[in-house]
């Protein structure tokens, strides 16, 4: 037997050194964002991203948001942040910064509850819904940060603005894509720890999706955002109309009657003409016209109205010198006045008063008027 001492003894495989990998730091960089609304005049309004890093970067650029939607300042933000995340790859560290706070609120506070309500009732949620999902999608940190007055940051943001505004007065057709990246947004809504409520407004929105919205409401709509625009010189969204209906200053009972107004749903006029021996209710029995509410509310010779708005005409005179013109539009759109000091203040107290004022004074001729007719009848 020999003896296996003598052999040289197996030497271990010296342990593998791996060289450290050669990681690359993560490049930052900040891009300063902007949103702007040009409504030129007789023409519908546009807005604008910008984006802008810095001098000379062939990056920086203003593009028009999509036509179809909202045209505001608050869109135009969340179409600016989408634009400067998809403009980087996935493992830049950056940084957005704007003079607003609307994507910092949204995404930093309200997503995880919008989340959890699977985006029911969340207005702009098809923009929203991929900024959060891009946002996911980066594996470098992402930072908001609102440029405080003053500082440099915010003198980089209006070089954005700049460039929004010069897009939104040129207004391109400009392509998006709102695609989700995929794995980044859980579909539907969680059935574990969610609340009725919700529930309940998911099934009203499906059904409401399948609704087209009235003619009648559309044109009411656009009257009333072409009126008030003219009149108190703001951009006026659908949005905006609907919420100024809602105002906690004007009665609930004259709040309905200028809702109905809105939807053109008062029995009058046009009305009358489809039911049989009712037709001749369509037409005012003072002027002989097809009755509508802006022919009651302006146009009637009946008694009242004239006398109506020469009163209210009055009793803002003893607080303000300009009467701002009475039209359909600003009755039934009260609620979206604004009024301001010279350092460009609101005045809450001269708002209030003509809210009241026009609102109550529309509702008391619209009351006159049907005294008038159940009289007569
Ligand atoms: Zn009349």
């Amino acid at each position: 037997m020999t003896s296996r001492t003598n052999e040289p003894k197996e030497r271990k495989d010296p342990p593998v050194r791996r060289r450290a990998a050669t990681v690359p730091a993560p490049v930052a960089i900040e891009i300063f964002i902007a949103g702007s609304v040009h409504v030129p005049s007789s023409k519908k309004a546009r807005a604008a991203t910008g984006t802008f890093i810095e001098e000379g970067d062939m990056r920086n650029k203003g593009k028009c948001i999509p036509v179809v939607g909202e045209q505001s300042l608050y869109m135009a933000e969340l179409f600016a942040a989408l634009e400067a995340v998809k403009m980087t790859n996935r493992d830049t560290v950056f940084t957005i910064t704007s003079t607003q706070s609307y994507v910092l609120d949204a995404m930093n506070k309200k997503l995880p509850s919008w989340e959890n309500d699977g985006w029911v009732d969340v207005k702009h949620r098809n923009v929203l819904r991929c900024l959060a999902a891009e946002l996911k999608a980066q594996r470098a940190r992402t930072i908001f940060k609102v440029a405080a007055p003053g500082s440099p940051e915010r003198a980089q943001c209006k070089k954005a603005s700049m460039l929004a505004k010069r897009s939104a007065r040129i207004q391109t057709e400009e392509r998006w894509d709102l695609t989700i990246p995929p794995d980044t947004a859980l579909p539907g809504l969680p059935l574990q720890g969610n609340r009725q409520r919700v529930f309940y407004r998911s099934i009203r929105e499906i059904k409401s999706q399948v609704l087209s919205p009235r003619p009648s409401t559309l044109m009411m709509l656009e009257t009333v955002r072409r009126d008030a625009e003219t009149t108190f010189g703001r951009h006026i969204t659908e949005a905006d109309i609907w919420q100024a209906v809602a105002t906690k200053d004007i009665l609930p009972r004259t709040a309905q009657f200028l809702w109905k107004g809105l939807h053109n749903a008062h029995r009058i006029g046009i009305y009358w003409t489809h039911i049989l021996e009712c037709e001749d209710r369509a037409i005012c029995q003072e002027c002989g016209v097809l009755e509508d509410l802006n022919h009651i509310l302006l146009g009637c010779k009946s008694p009242g109205q004239e006398i109506i708005w020469q009163a209210a005409e009055s009793l803002w005179r003893g607080k303000e010198d300009k009467w701002p013109a009475v039209s359909f539009g600003t009755i039934l759109g009260c609620g979206l006045a604004e009024f301001c000091d010279e350092n460009g203040k609101a005045k809450r107290g001269t708002q209030r008063l003509y809210q009241i004022l026009i609102s109550e004074s529309a509702y008391l001729i619209w009351k006159l008027c049907n005294d008038r007719v159940i009289s007569r009848d």
